[in-house]
């Protein structure tokens, strides 16, 4: 994460930077003239980096040893237990994440009802 984030600024300041745009910039504000190495851009996107609007990925559902919870949202390990939330999603979706936390919540409903049958 740390590594796209530092990419990502560096790239930005480069385009920022070639003569096409050069042109009708004043000067780079962030991180700020004169940044140019790997690790003052890994600096800058510790420092102004942020989780934005949709955080996701903190519970990963999965089939793996380091997952948290299963592909019935149960929490691998502990019994009786289920995560419905946007934190299981293995990875950031493209969209907004609002229906698709929703959709999860309405899953884990099906599979509460279908266990408890
Ligand atoms: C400013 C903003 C704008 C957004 N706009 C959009 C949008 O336009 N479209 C869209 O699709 N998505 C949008 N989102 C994202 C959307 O809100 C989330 O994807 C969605 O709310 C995720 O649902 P969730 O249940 O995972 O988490 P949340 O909705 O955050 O629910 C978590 C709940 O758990 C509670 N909680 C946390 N810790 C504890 C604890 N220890 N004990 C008990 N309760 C706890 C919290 O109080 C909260 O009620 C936006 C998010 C933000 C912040």
């Amino acid at each position: 994460m740390l590594a796209a984030a530092q990419h990502a600024a560096h790239a930005g300041a480069r385009i920022a930077a070639a003569p096409e745009l050069a042109a009708i910039t004043a000067s780079e504000v962030y991180p700020g003239v004169g940044a140019a190495t790997r690790e003052q851009f890994a600096d800058y996107a510790r420092r102004a980096g942020t989780t934005g609007h949709h955080p996701v990925g903190t519970c990963r559902m999965s089939d793996d040893d380091a997952a948290v919870v299963d592909a019935q949202l149960a929490v691998r390990g502990v019994a009786g237990l289920r995560v419905a939330d946007a934190s299981v999603m293995t990875r950031l979706i493209s969209g907004n994440t609002n229906a698709a936390a929703i959709m999860i919540g309405e899953r884990a409903a099906e599979f509460i009802r279908a266990s408890s049958r």
